[in-house]
């Protein structure tokens, strides 16, 4: 046995996190023993589902519980499980290190809640709910054993930046934490936690339904048992206590469970330590019977739209654990619903491939996503700010459901909500806006772009906004994708305002088409100017106040989406644009006019470059040649001097 411990330094972010927990102003001090049973609890499941094809990690040891062991002279707590224990590897990945650590949002993060003193966020979305001891404790000390495994290592740190790992002998397998409790102090939140009945309130009311038994020793006052004593003199006796019900609360009936009950049991399943926004408890009966306990998060985990994140519910068969994020249980969209399955029929050792082509999961699956998206639709109609808020957290992974699932799209489709020019500050629905579309009015028009500032300015709105017709702002990213997936609605065509030909109304068309001849030499004029990047150029009723704008085909990409894909890798199409003209503005007659009386006019040159450019920058878009226009530019104003 290496008889010498070694000294490890916690990397910065650890030991930031570390420091805040250390001087933590959180309230709640308790919850630590939640956190530190929570994790005994997976490390049980994690162990009863690794043993149910390999017996031998049990050792022949199949009590699977956890223990509360306290030294009230030594003022220690010791945590014990039974569980899948950590190898040395595993203590210096998972307690020595953040998992995320090196991610700006971490950073941010550490960097907030250093300001506001408040840690819960930052501990529930980065999972390091094992450092909340250090709120109680000066000194951790843990123990552990992989089962199966012959090696035990010993961790201990005072949390200030670094640990010290050692090997060390443990017959059993599993893992106890000890921790060296800092003083009871009513300022601070601290308690007596060497005190059975703290424990055994703290653990009923945070960790009540954890499956395995939570056991701690009670001392308890008898009279004497053997014949001829004394009988007031009473003795103290010392038994093994379980402090909570272990029913699984998905088991019990709604109406008796209390919404702390729900929101704790979320607590465990989610890591999060926020309260949920909304619970969705329910059972399925019949040939095929589970029960299903879901839960809308209050916050969006932060790498919602990484590729890292790991979507998925708890699957359980017959109330063991099978697996801990099964993604097949819920469609991609939903990925920000937490909870769990809890099949009846589901063999316990079925294969990660076997339970994807599984009959009873896609059934699970198709309900389950009818549930959640009947309870979004529900609180939808009865409570709107609450909606609103989910909507703010995961309105962009809903909409992607449009074009993701096309069986529940009509469920879907009322739940979209967008910013529209109807109001600055209140989203609308679809069905709103096509109850207050006017009667001259035959489309639905939107416009993507960055921001609802540039799309409100964009001049493709002009005789649009004269009309009195409503435009729906899409500034969202993902809206390009879903639009893709959404021709129409209730009948009534989605049409860009920035793409396409504009039908304003038969007089204007008619006009217009009466001063086709009349601009045709300046029209083709400036085709030939700017055919590099001008794939037509035409007339417009689109516009009222502005010369001219770009725009591109129905069938083509959107500026918007053309700038996303450039960005992307390896560079996206650059698609020549149709350059629209206002035949009412006087800067186009005036062009018009010039060329008339001299076809070879040089202004006309640098005006065609400066429309062109101005068109560029009111779509968003940057100017593919900005020295070719600042020189135009200032030639055509040297006219004014
Ligand atoms: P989280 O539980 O969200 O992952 P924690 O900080 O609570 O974050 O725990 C970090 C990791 O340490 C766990 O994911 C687990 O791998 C490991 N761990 C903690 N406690 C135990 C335990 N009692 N037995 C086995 N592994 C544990
Ligand atoms: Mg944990």
């Amino acid at each position: 046995m290496a008889a010498t411990a070694e000294t490890l330094a916690f990397q910065a972010e650890t030991k930031e996190l570390l420091r805040l927990m250390i001087h933590s102003l959180y309230t709640r001090k308790d919850i630590f023993l939640r956190e530190l049973i929570s994790n005994a609890s997976d490390a049980l499941d994690r162990l009863r589902f690794e043993s149910l094809t390999n017996q031998d990690l049990l050792e022949g040891n199949d009590r699977f519980e956890i223990r509360l062991d306290t030294d009230r002279a030594a003022r220690t707590l010791t945590i014990s499980d039974s569980g899948i224990g950590m190898s040395r590897e595993e203590i210096i990945a998972h307690i020595g290190t953040i998992a995320k650590s090196g991610t700006a949002e971490l950073r941010d993060k550490l960097q907030e809640a250093g300001s506001t003193g408040d840690i819960s966020e930052l501990i529930g979305q980065f999972g390091v709910g094992f450092y909340s001891s250090f709120m109680v404790a000066d000194r951790v000390k843990l123990v552990t054993r992989r089962a199966g495994q012959s090696a035990a290592y010993q961790w201990e740190s005072d949390g200030s930046g670094t640990y010290e790992i050692s090997e060390v002998e443990k017959p059993d397998r599993g893992t106890s934490i000890t921790l060296y409790l800092k003083a009871p102090d009513t300022d601070t939140g601290i308690e007596d936690y060497t005190d059975y009945w703290r424990l055994s309130s703290i653990v009923r009311l945070h960790s009540d339904f954890i499956n395995y038994p939570i056991i701690a020793k009670r001392e308890r006052e008898q009279s004497p048992t053997t014949a001829g004593e004394d009988k007031s003199a009473k003795e103290i006796v010392v038994e093994d206590s379980t402090l909570n019900s272990m029913k699984p609360i998905w088991k019990r009936s709604p109406a008796d469970i209390k919404q702390e009950d729900y929101n704790e049991f979320y607590k465990h399943v989610s890591h999060d330590w926020t309260e949920p926004l909304k619970t969705i408890h329910f059972k399925a009966e019949g040939t095929f019977e589970y029960d299903a306990l879901l839960y809308i998060p209050a916050k969006a985990p932060y790498d919602l739209f990484y590729v890292g994140y790991e979507p998925g519910l708890r699957l359980y068969a017959k109330r063991v654990m099978i697996m801990e994020k099964c993604e097949d249980l819920l469609p991609h969209y939903l990925r920000f619903i937490r909870g769990i399955v809890d099949a009846a029929d589901l063999p316990l050792n079925i294969s990660r491939q076997r339970l994807q082509q599984d009959h009873h999961i896609t059934l699970i699956r198709k309900r389950v996503t009818r549930k959640i998206l009947d309870t979004l639709q529900e609180m939808f109609d009865k409570d709107y700010e609450k909606y609103l808020t989910v909507w703010g957290e995961f309105g962009r992974s809903i909409k992607e459901g449009i074009s993701a699932d096309y069986e529940n799209k009509d469920k879907i489709l009322p739940l979209l909500l967008y910013q529209s020019s109807n109001d600055a500050d209140k989203l609308t629905t679809l069905k709103d806006y096509v109850g207050r579309m006017k009667p001259s009015q035959e489309q639905i028009f939107y416009l993507t772009g960055e921001s609802r500032g540039v799309v409100e300015n964009s001049p493709h709105l002009e005789a649009i906004r004269d009309k009195g017709w409503e435009v729906l702002y899409m500034v969202d990213p993902v809206d390009e994708l879903v639009l893709q997936h959404l021709n129409e609605f209730e009948g009534k065509r989605l049409k860009s305002a920035g793409k396409g030909k504009i039908e304003t109304g038969e007089d204007e068309q008619k006009e217009l088409k009466e001063k086709q001849e009349e601009f045709k030499p300046l029209l083709e004029f400036l085709q030939k100017r700017l055919d590099e990047n001008v794939k037509q150029v035409r007339l417009t009723t689109r516009l009222t106040t502005s010369p001219a704008c770009l725009v591109v085909e129905d069938h083509d990409y959107s500026p918007m989406l053309e700038r996303v894909l450039q960005k992307g890798k390896g560079g996206g199409p650059k698609q020549r644009r149709v350059l629209e003209l206002n035949p009412n503005h006087q800067l186009v007659t005036r062009m018009r006019e010039r060329q008339a009386g001299n076809a070879e006019d040089p202004l006309l040159a640098n005006a065609a470059e400066v429309v062109f450019g101005l068109a560029v920058l009111a779509e968003g878009s940057e100017l593919p040649d900005p020295v070719r226009f600042n020189k135009a530019a200032t030639e055509v104003l040297g006219q004014i001097v």
